[in-house]
């Protein structure tokens, strides 16, 4: 059983990884930063558009990197459109509760869809794969220009 989960989990995270979601520039955002992750060479460009109520409009990325941290951009930007700045803040950390290996909070019904990642835990270097377009996605909150992982 637990080995057809880490199948699926793989298999989500190869077809992001593939056929990436939102990879693209959002001309008109109100938000941008890069993220740089020098340990594995993975460097991404996340785009938000955030409105005047602080509703995330549009969340998108671009750039290069490993399987890991294009599908965790991927997913990151399927869930960030509609969420507040605070929501997207506190979803980044329960992911990375999640992904550290940490206790989460169940009822965050959200984290479904990033427990594919959970299997990047026993991999300190991939973490920070995983958690790059994360840190990004802050940094550009926190109008930030750059994010890195070292
Ligand atoms: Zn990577």
């Amino acid at each position: 059983m637990m080995d057809d989960l880490r199948e699926l989990y793989q298999e989500v995270i190869l077809d992001h990884g593939r056929h990436p979601r939102n990879c693209r520039r959002v001309d008109d955002h109100s938000h941008a930063a890069e993220g740089d992750n020098p340990m594995c060479g993975d460097r991404l460009s996340v785009y938000l558009k955030i409105d005047e109520a602080g509703t995330i409009q549009d969340a998108a990325f671009e750039g290069r990197g490993c399987a890991i941290s294009i599908a965790s951009a991927s997913i990151m930007t399927e869930m960030l459109p509609g969420l507040s700045e605070a929501d997207a803040r506190r979803l980044f950390d329960s992911f990375h509760l999640l992904v550290t290996g940490q206790d989460i909070n169940e009822s965050d019904a959200d984290l479904d869809k990033l427990v594919v990642m959970s299997g990047v835990r026993n991999y300190p270097v991939r973490i920070k794969c995983a958690t790059l377009a994360w840190h990004a996605m802050t940094a550009a909150m926190d109008g930030q220009a750059t994010a890195t992982t070292e």
